[in-house]
């Protein structure tokens, strides 16, 4: 299971020939901090510059690639601290230590697929649920590397490297789509949680998103039609995977209560889009 090129990686690791698999952003999502703008505000450029480079990004002056460089540009201090501090700092959704226990008992991988980068996020997981449980979780994100002629541990010596040569840096939906396009009788069911606009091409390859409350990437959700269904926490998200995953419900009767539930007003919108 060494090949890091294996486009399908869940089909055979953690388990073998998986039923359900469950893609799931990291950021705001499985934790409750966003680590790159912690990141950003405490030991970079700042909260203020942050925003202004999301708003930026949505008036379409620049684009996330190069937003989100900026924002790692200006965090200067070795990497290892870098990772101290956030590991330090970064807190979990409450709930989400009881899906994935569930999860590994009941043979459904989980994938992280972040604009992170990768030492972060495993130093994160590994703090936050243990090594054994953080070594089943696959992770598909950005990179670090030295800055020419330093190394990662100098001061002002690394910077991000991006997974891809899409504008986001990571097309969340390049590494979703070999298992969407399965044979019908391999394809199994694809969940995912997100709360950013990133996730949103993710989403569409899969079967059901769960977006979290408060969040813009509900308002795109519903203006681009995709399917999804609301969560504040991983509690509310094993609930319904279990109802799925137990044949009481389909992903699109989740998918239909989803909508409902944003039309009665249930969204909690008035977050900000990322
Ligand atoms: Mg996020």
């Amino acid at each position: 299971m060494t090949n890091t090129n294996d486009e399908l990686k869940a089909m055979h690791a953690p388990f073998e020939n998986p039923k359900f698999i469950f893609f799931t952003d990291f950021d705001g999502t499985i934790t409750l901090q966003d680590s790159n703008d912690f990141m950003t505000d405490n030991i970079g450029f700042g909260g203020d510059k942050r925003r202004q480079g999301n708003k930026d990004v949505l008036d379409g002056t620049d684009t996330f690639r190069d937003s989100f460089r900026k924002m790692m540009d200006s965090v200067t201090r070795p990497f290892p601290q870098c990772i101290e501090y956030l590991v330090k700092n970064i807190k979990l959704d409450p709930g989400f230590t009881e899906y994935l226990d569930w999860a590994l008992e009941n043979n459904i991988p989980t994938v992280i697929v972040s604009s992170g980068m990768h030492p972060v996020i495993e130093a994160i997981m590994k703090n936050l649920v243990g090594e054994e449980k953080a070594a089943k979780i696959d992770i598909i994100s950005n990179q670090v590397e030295g800055r020419p002629g330093k190394t990662i541990d100098q001061e002002g010596g690394w910077q991000i490297k991006y997974h891809d040569e899409s504008g986001f840096g990571h097309d969340k939906s390049l590494c979703i789509r070999p298992y969407a396009n399965l044979p019908a009788e391999q394809r199994p069911t694809l969940f995912y949680a997100g709360d950013g606009v990133s996730d949103l091409s993710a989403a569409r390859e899969t079967d059901l998103l769960f977006a979290k409350k408060g969040h813009d990437l509900i308002r795109y959700c519903v203006k681009q039609n995709t399917p999804f269904t609301m969560f504040s926490d991983w509690t509310d998200i094993l609930t319904k995977v279990k109802e799925i995953v137990e044949g009481k419900k389909s992903v699109q009767d989740a998918a239909r209560e989803g909508y409902e539930a944003y039309q009665k007003g249930e969204s909690g919108l008035n977050g900000h889009a990322k």
